[in-house]
């Protein structure tokens, strides 16, 4: 019989380590060099078209028609420039990575030739066939066909010899069918919500944009061995696997010296990132064997979602010429760390200041509380919308697995800036502050950046963490798009400040003073936001209780977690804000439940066919082998002699054919439990049947398989084994 597993290790022994040449070239000579960014612009666009192309980039105005055909043909020109044949609209879809679809810019002419063209028209809009993106409904009651548009403040880049143009995706209505639509209303909600509480403390501000620094965590895993596992192929994480002897207890990969396989992947993929103008900048090992984790330098949270996913492509593309597999799944290996996305998130002005950093002034320190206080505020009040945005089927592994932060949402601030939270909330009663007394606060604000950057005062086990000059959403999926989680929070900051504003501005109006009328509010929202507030440890079973007690929501799988988005206030919210729609929100909802149904359907039918086609046939061999065995000792003992020596032999059969059998009775009612909940037409029935009754008996065959593993020969065994997976280098 053939052994996939023995042929697969065979490969990677034979594999010898590809020894990426380190360029000799310095990044600054090659970085951003596949990027139609300002230097390339200012090469191939007219002096005026620049400059028009550059505000709107800046203000986020409308280009007009005339403008966009220059643009176009100074693009065509540097992508010609670069041997570039085709171009593509690249944008979002609802399925959570990226579409494409190519055009060749040659164009028949009349006369038997071809010329190359681009136009205007082309770099504005395209029509993909969307019949076959996830519209949760939208297209069917309105027009069927969506169109791409141009979204000029994420720059062109060239792929493999494509020219590609980063777009929204929307119904002919207008309707997002993406990601990028909904983010880049939200960015421009918050802007103009931040800017007139900014102006409070600094008239010069006209402008304010999120920054998004992305942390992506994968695992790499041998291509010859990814392709033995029929489950990681197609589920993109192992259904099945006993524990290794030795996985991640000895905390001896986190931060250790990175194998040289994964090093010559690592600079590859970097130095083609580095083209792509994504400012990849960190990598270390994680936490589990094979673990890694890369991150570039934080930008404007629309660019930096575009290049999160940019990165992930081509991770998964360069990784195959190092016969590497990336997982990027929340949950390869179970009872192994999973993958997350920190989000590291904060406000930037156009006068360059970052709103999160403590300064060193007692006007800079109030803004800093104000924008502090106020999104302590914003997360507290909104705190089941941000759990349904980091809500899927592979998050659910890790969230409240003592892995990664709970699905608890809590916000963690520091011991010193918990201690000034504190303070305010004594001292500015309705008399107000004294003078000195605002003093001191404020100076003690200025000691926070060294305390909080030093490292000592962070804790990894809060979901919401504030780390010295940003917020870190670390709750996010390794596989998510970032737009999800950076639309909510950046929408629920601009409904939170533009609150704050006519909050403060009525009691400025009543004859407070403004510094004094800021703190009055900010004292409020402490005092409002106290419970969400928590320093201790997440992922303790005290919390679980704490958090009940404080009336926090514990959401635990996906289906639940979604409902937030339909909830009366968020509808409300985003509509105000025109983020989205309630429809919009509906559709979302549809989706975003479809998928996670469709997940666990695809999960449950290959746990099935895994088990049926190559596991319970691996141990009839086995046990096949030991009957034999049986018969020959018969044959050669008296009957008093081989009662003792076949004991261990026919005690083996009986524990095979318990566990087959239980196998198949546990096959058969998962099916069951899937014909049921396929038959129901309601997605939120259908998914949540998944969910409560389908799932448990994905764990019920593992446990089953997982034991056989234990008993079965190892010769036999027909899929690679957890320690060649994690410890193969
Ligand atoms: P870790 O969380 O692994 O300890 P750091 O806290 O040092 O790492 O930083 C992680 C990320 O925070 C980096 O990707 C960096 O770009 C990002 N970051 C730093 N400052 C900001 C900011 N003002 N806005 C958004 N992201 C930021
Ligand atoms: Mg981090």
């Amino acid at each position: 019989m053939a052994n996939l597993r023995f042929d697969a290790l065979n490969h990677v022994l034979r594999r010898p380590i590809i020894d990426f040449p380190i360029s000799k070239e310095l990044i600054s000579d090659y970085y951003g060099e596949a990027v139609f960014h300002d230097k390339a612009m200012q090469q191939f666009l007219p002096r005026e078209i620049y400059k028009n192309i550059k505000e709107c980039i800046v203000t986020g105005k409308q280009l007009n028609r005339d403008v966009a055909d220059h643009v176009a043909s100074g693009m065509k020109a540097w992508a010609i420039s670069k041997d570039v044949t085709h171009y593509t609209h690249w944008f979002q879809p609802l399925t959570g990575r990226t579409a494409e679809k190519h055009d060749a810019f040659f164009t028949p002419t009349e006369v038997g030739e071809s010329i190359e063209s681009f136009g205007g028209d082309q770099l504005a809009q395209q029509e993909p066939d969307a019949s076959s993106f996830p519209n949760g409904g939208l297209r069917n009651t309105f027009e069927a066909r969506g169109y791409t548009a141009w979204d000029p403040s994420s720059p062109a880049f060239i792929i493999s010899g494509t020219l590609c143009i980063p777009t929204v995706f929307v119904a002919y209505t207008g309707q997002a069918l993406d990601y990028k639509a909904p983010l880049l209303k939200a960015l421009h909600a918050l802007n103009d919500a931040a800017v007139p509480v900014a102006q409070y403390f600094d008239r010069n501000v006209n402008r304010i944009s999120a920054t998004l620094g992305w942390e992506q965590e994968y695992f790499l895993v041998d291509s010859a061995l990814y392709q033995a596992r029929p489950d990681l192929m197609l589920t993109g994480r192992t259904l099945f696997g006993h524990s290794s002897s030795k996985g991640q207890q000895l905390d001896d990969h986190y931060f250790g010296s990175i194998p040289d396989r994964a090093v010559a992947f690592m600079r590859d993929f970097e130095e083609e990132s580095l083209r792509l103008g994504i400012p990849i900048k960190t990598r270390h090992n994680e936490v589990a064997p094979n673990q890694f984790e890369c991150a570039p330098l934080f930008e404007e949270a629309n660019l930096a979602v575009d290049h999160n996913l940019l990165v992930m492509d081509v991770m998964e593309k360069v990784a195959q010429r190092h016969n590497f597999r990336v997982l990027l799944h929340e949950k390869p290996y179970a009872g192994i760390n999973g993958s997350g996305k920190h989000n590291n998130w904060s406000l930037s002005t156009n006068t360059g200041v970052n709103l999160l950093s403590p300064g060193n002034t007692p006007k800079t320190n109030l803004r800093f509380l104000t924008f502090f206080v106020n999104t302590i505020k914003a997360v507290h009040d909104h705190a089941d919308l941000l759990r349904a945005t980091i809500a899927s089927a592979g998050n659910d592994h890790r969230l409240g697995a003592n892995e990664a932060p709970p699905a608890i949402i809590s916000i963690f601030i520091g011991s010193q800036l918990t201690r000034i939270l504190g303070d305010l909330e004594k001292r500015v009663k309705d008399k107000g502050m004294s003078p000195d007394e605002k003093t001191e606060l404020k100076l003690n604000i200025g000691k926070i950046p060294e305390i909080m950057l030093d490292n000592t005062d962070r804790n990894r086990t809060s979901p919401f963490a504030f780390t010295g000059n940003k917020f870190e959403f670390r709750a996010v999926g390794s596989t998510a798009n970032c737009s999800g989680p950076m639309t909510a929070l950046n929408t629920v900051m601009a409904k939170q400040l533009i609150t704050f504003k006519s909050q403060v501005d009525a009691l400025i109006d009543s004859g407070i003073k403004k510094d004094e009328a800021i703190l009055r509010i900010l004292r409020e929202y402490i005092i409002d936001s106290r419970n969400i507030l928590f320093e201790g440890n997440g992922y303790g079973e005290e919390w679980v209780k704490e958090a009940k007690k404080r009336g926090l929501s514990n959401i635990k799988t996906t289906p639940h977690a979604l409902s937030a988005y339909l909830h009366k206030d968020i509808v409300e919210m985003f509509e105000s804000a025109g983020v989205l729609t309630h429809e919009e929100l509906e559709a979302r909802n549809e989706i975003y439940l479809e998928n996670y149904k469709l997940k666990i359907q695809i999960e449950s039918r290959v746990a099935g066919d895994l088990a049926s086609n190559h596991i319970i046939p691996a141990a009839l061999e086995y046990q096949r082998k030991l009957v034999e065995t049986v018969r020959g000792l018969k044959e050669i003992y008296s009957a008093k002699e081989f009662e003792t020596l076949s004991a261990p032999h026919r005690d083996l059969i009986g524990k095979v054919s318990n566990h087959v059998s239980k196998l198949q009775m546990e096959i058969h009612n998962m099916i069951e439990e899937r014909k049921k909940a396929n038959n129901m037409s309601d997605s939120l029935k259908s998914s949540s049947h998944y969910c409560d009754k389908v799932i448990p008996y994905l764990e019920s065959i593992r446990t089953e398989v997982d034991k056989l593993e234990l008993i079965v020969d190892d010769e036999l065994w027909p899929i690679p084994k957890y320690r060649e997976l994690l410890f193969t280098r």
